[in-house]
């Protein structure tokens, strides 16, 4: 529900307070508002991919300044390992930074004040004005118009996922094939960074036809070939029969080089797994609690990686994907986007639930009220990077460099 939240506790050290110009959803979010993650605890108010404007620095933030334009994605500490080495999405602290939250601020409910917690993701972005961790924070260039940021909005965590998985893990030389399982707006935008590698064939696989009838022209223009898995999802094919089709669609029918598996699902995993080619690579970006049943010979047979990526191992501070209306071009993600007004965000989460919309974007209109977006239990998701510079046929690597100046900012 939208409703006027307080905050009642000054910003942490570690923090930023910050006018948000524009949100996006995430599929998360909406699980998330429907109680299906256990861990994160109600009431908390949701969101996690944002840009804005800052308004308020703690005392030990570093470059971050009033004024300053970012973008935000998920947070991580900055000093362990992980992070030291570019793992910012497997960081140490990743839980209790993005997920256990904490209190922000109050609600007015029966019994009197309802604390509230926020932080979800580092930054709990559905709101007009946030409170976020400053390492969730990308600086964005002072010149960045209102309309590149209603589009970078959306950057902080699906899309950086499924390009990230393309860009950063599977990095597709010219003339792969590539396979991905899943036409949301994961799979989609790894679908449309696969397409800068010049695959040989790039293949979208999505039970829902609905979904494969309605995509937008970049997408169906970047893929080779759509297919619609609804009759396996249903029961009605075997798995046989569906690895057959799809490895018929490949270069002498001997498989892909990359499967991305952006669903979740043990059985579609599986077919993913036995229709790569030798020493083809499985991605999965889809997490559940399934269990994908290979035996070891066949895995072990064909040589294949198989590969688990957070955020598609996106770093948000060493982001390189050129924040530029250039690159925006290269890598069509304004296509995916459908923008709705702040008060339209229970439109928005219907036509999502719906499948009418990939991912929609709420621009904040500057209201002096501080609504949040509160749902029933709160969750966690995945990827970010980008930082592909060095690769030949990358499409950001002329592009500027954005990094985030707020590296050395100190947690608890
Ligand atoms: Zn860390
Ligand atoms: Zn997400």
């Amino acid at each position: 529900m939208l409703i006027t939240v307080t905050y009642t506790l000054p910003i942490a050290a570690d923090e930023i307070l910050l006018d948000t110009a524009a949100f996006s959803v995430c599929a998360t979010d909406v699980k998330a508002a429907s109680g299906a993650f256990a861990y994160c605890a109600p009431p908390l108010i949701l969101g996690h991919e944002c840009a804005g404007t800052v308004v308020e620095v703690g005392s030990s933030v570093v470059g971050l300044a009033v004024g300053d334009k970012v973008v935000l994605s998920y947070a991580s500490c900055g000093t362990c390992q992980m992070c030291e080495g570019n793992g910012d999405a497997y960081c140490v602290e990743l839980r209790r930074l993005n997920f256990d939250g904490r209190v922000v601020g109050a609600v007015k409910g029966e019994g009197g004040e309802v604390k509230v917690k926020g932080l979800f993701f580092g930054q709990s972005s559905m709101g007009r004005r946030i409170v976020a961790r400053a390492r969730s924070a990308v600086k964005l260039p002072p010149e960045t118009s209102s309309r590149e940021m209603c589009l970078f909005a959306a950057l902080g965590c699906g899309i950086q996922t499924g390009a990230g998985a393309i860009f950063n893990v599977a990095r597709p030389g010219q003339g792969s094939s590539v396979c991905i399982f899943g036409a949301g707006s994961v799979g989609l935008a790894a679908c449309l960074a696969a397409k800068l590698s010049g695959p040989a064939r790039l293949v979208l696989v999505d039970k829902s036809a609905k979904k494969l009838s309605m995509l937008p022209a970049c997408v169906r223009e970047a893929a080779t070939d759509l297919v619609d898995s609804s009759a396996f999802a249903a029961g009605r094919e075997s798995e046989e029969q569906l690895i057959e089709r799809l490895k018929k669609l490949t270069p002498g029918e001997h498989g892909f080089d990359y499967v991305l598996d952006c669903v979740g699902r043990g059985d579609l995993v599986k077919v993913g797994h036995l229709a790569l080619k030798a020493r083809g690579t499985l991605i999965t970006v889809g997490g559940s609690l399934d269990i994908m049943q290979v035996t070891l010979s066949q895995h072990l047979a064909k040589g294949i990686t198989y590969r688990g990526t957070h955020q598609g191992d996106s770093v948000p501070r060493v982001v390189r994907y050129g924040l530029s209306s250039s690159s925006v071009g290269k890598f069509p993600f304004d296509k995916l986007l459908s923008f709705y007004g702040f008060k339209e965000l229970h439109t928005a989460l219907q036509h999502v639930r719906d499948g009418r919309v990939i991912k929609p974007v709420l621009v904040c209109d500057g209201d002096t009220l501080l609504p949040a977006y509160l749902g029933s239990p709160v969750c966690h998701e995945r990827t970010r990077r980008f930082d592909h510079g060095e690769r030949q046929h990358g499409p950001y690597g002329v592009s500027g460099a954005v990094e985030s100046q707020n590296q050395n900012a100190q947690y608890e």
